[in-house]
């Protein structure tokens, strides 16, 4: 072109684009993920001006803060358009060339090394990216205070500039052209970008437009075309169905429906995000679809519960959590090497990551959700997001708020209830809720046990979230808060049992005092239950009591002197008989019993009988 200046790229980037022009990184896909990030970040700050001088945005087309993708299937481009702030010539050079970003040298170190570019947007060098696919590119740019103007390269060391006497008016913003590598042709496939704009910018705060194709049937007259006999046949049968018969429309020649492809724009990014929203404006209908696009759990079944919260301060996010309505399948199975956290993390809109693991702990990891936060930087890779400080703070208050949310399902639901009345109350809005803690325990009560054998900080908060059957609670749930209630005066600890079921623990003799004397004792089936009770020593200043181990306390009686002399000679007796064969520790004379005359009790720090059969289980 005769008006165009030849600029060198600054060294650090000439050398960042041949060794994107040469990589051998599969991931090419996000290319495009970091031109709609720029976009996007293009459309954010006209955004921001717009908001103190109105005027800036223009008129008509132009004040559409959106996203055009179009592609040229013949001339093989893919263009990506925004009405963004754009870019002056000035910044054309600056930005897209000559001056290297800080992180542009440490990256192409880290790309030599690793070859993983997904780290690019990072590093402020995300538009390069597009070399992955392209072997010439042309950027069209019009800022609202210079002319338009076009900058290409085929990445070969050397850029130019033109003004943009040729190309129609961009108003405002910036065109992309990638003239894409043979290689590269399938990002001319519309479902190949429908698909990728879901994947990696669904949730872009502005509209994405596809200039798409469309089948639409139109019709033409039937003279045109011929008609088959076939047809006429059954034409003539509908006909005759009618209550008058036209004998002329069947002679003279009808129209025809003929395919035809048009093209008209189409929104990729349909879910709108609702996260930025104040929740007291988004309905249930629009969590519940936001659930199901994020969770690609499209069943029926509604979420049991969501929150939607934004943390200020140091640490600036906003988040939404659901309590999906079913566990997967394989939630426990895989629970310690795989189970990936089911959180996505968004920077400032744009998606990062959903395999971050450093967001909730793994017992968490069956909470559907999203993270956006202002406070990470743009685009960071997950090896560079795992050190960044502001994530322990994101943990802890996601943690935080994920167990107020449960604990808020079991405070709403009637069932739940110590208040007659209000268990028993009728109400519509009641009904929603009933029940839902028993649904939500049986699905994901095994995590809240794993979180107390995982997480000392939140132990307690976790424990008031355990659920379980008793010696008293009739085939019901019950909690711990529920069973110290119940607790009689004198009682100074919580009494359990473990075994296999309910039934079995019915019948136990270590029950048969605490029965007749209307102890209420805690069944404890699970296996996992086991583990849970070696780390859950206490709740509300009350200790935990095995009633099948030492140390069962039901009050001193006068008597106990008394009774410990009287049978001094038996117990030593049959301590010394058994010792020998035995794992014995001590024979000891006993409250415990009613009918039973004796029963072999675990020592307070050995296994239980019911560990012992785990364990051995385990080892089979
Ligand atoms: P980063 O986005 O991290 O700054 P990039 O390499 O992706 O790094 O982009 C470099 C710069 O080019 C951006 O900071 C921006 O100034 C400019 N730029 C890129 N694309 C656009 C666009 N579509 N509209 C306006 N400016 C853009
Ligand atoms: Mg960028």
């Amino acid at each position: 072109r005769s008006n165009a200046e030849k600029f060198e790229f600054q060294a650090e980037v000439s050398r960042l684009m041949d060794i994107i022009i040469n990589s051998l990184y599969s991931n090419k896909d996000i290319f495009l993920r970091e031109l709609i990030s720029n976009a996007s970040d293009a459309l954010d700050k006209i955004r921001f001006l717009s908001l103190t001088d109105k005027e800036i945005l223009g008129e008509g087309d132009n004040a559409k803060l959106e996203i055009q993708i179009k592609l040229d299937k013949e001339k093989k481009i893919l263009s990506i358009r925004d009405r963004g702030i754009g870019m002056t010539k000035e910044d054309l050079i600056k930005n897209l060339g000559t001056i290297a970003k800080s992180g542009t040298s440490s990256f192409v170190e880290k790309m030599q090394k690793t070859g993983d570019l997904n780290l690019i947007g990072q590093f402020g060098v995300g538009f390069y990216s597009v070399y992955l696919v392209a072997d010439y590119v042309e950027v069209i740019s019009k800022h609202n205070d210079d002319k338009q103007y076009v900058w290409e390269s085929k990445a070969d060391g050397a850029f130019a500039i033109s003004e943009d006497t040729w190309n129609e008016p961009l108003g405002r913003g910036t065109e992309i052209r990638i003239h894409l590598r043979d290689e590269a042709q399938e990002y001319l496939e519309e479902f190949k970008l429908k698909e990728l704009v879901k994947k990696y910018s669904e949730f872009i705060n502005f509209p994405i437009n596809l200039w798409a194709s469309k089948e639409v049937d139109v019709e033409v007259p039937a003279d045109e075309v011929e008609s088959s006999e076939e047809e006429e046949e059954e034409s003539s049968k509908a006909s005759s169905e009618e209550e008058i018969e036209d004998e002329d429309a069947e002679k003279k020649p009808k129209t025809k429906t003929v395919k035809e492809t048009t093209y008209e724009w189409e929104l990729l990014n349909d879910v709108k995000a609702i996260w930025l929203r104040n929740p007291k404006d988004v309905t249930e209908e629009e969590y519940n679809k936001f659930y199901h696009s994020l969770a690609k759990d499209f069943s029926d079944e509604k979420p049991v519960t969501w929150s939607h919260f934004s943390a200020e301060g140091d640490v600036e996010f906003k988040a939404v959590l659901f309590v999906p309505p079913k566990a997967p399948r394989d939630l426990y199975e895989s629970y310690y090497n795989g189970n990936k956290s089911n959180l996505k993390l968004y920077v400032r809109r744009v998606f990062i990551s959903d395999e971050f693991d450093e967001l909730l702990p793994k017992y968490l990891s069956f909470l559907q959700g999203l993270v956006d936060s202002d406070s990470l930087p743009l685009n960071v890779s997950r090896e560079m997001l795992q050190q960044h400080s502001s994530l322990k703070t994101i943990k802890k208050k996601l943690i935080r708020k994920a167990l107020d949310m449960i604990r808020k399902i079991a405070e709403e639901d009637p069932d739940e209830s110590n208040d007659k009345e209000k268990k028993e109350e009728v109400s519509s809005d009641n009904d929603e809720k009933r029940g839902q803690y028993s649904k939500f325990w049986k699905e994901f009560g095994k995590s809240i046990k794993l979180g107390i054998i995982e997480d000392a900080t939140n132990r307690n908060r976790l424990a008031k979230l355990l659920r379980f059957e008793t010696s008293k609670s009739e085939g019901k749930l019950t909690s711990l808060d529920q069973y110290i209630s119940r607790m009689k005066s004198e009682q100074k600890d919580i009494f359990y049992i473990t075994g296999t079921s309910k039934e079995q623990l019915e019948k136990s003799p270590f029950l048969e005092q605490l029965k007749k004397k209307n102890y209420e004792v805690i069944f404890f089936t699970d296996p996992v239950d086991e583990y849970l009770m070696q780390y859950l020593m206490d709740y509300e200043d009350k200790k935990f009591q095995n009633v099948s181990k030492e140390g069962l306390k039901l009050g001193k009686s006068s008597k106990d002197k008394e009774l410990k002399e009287s049978f001094k000679d038996l117990t030593k007796w049959w301590k010394k008989s058994l010792a020998a064969s035995e794992n014995l520790d001590d024979v000891k004379i006993s409250h415990r019993l009613d009918n039973t005359p004796c029963v072999v009790v675990t020592s307070k720090f050995g296994w239980s009988a019911n560990m012992e059969r785990i364990m051995q289980s385990q080892t089979l």
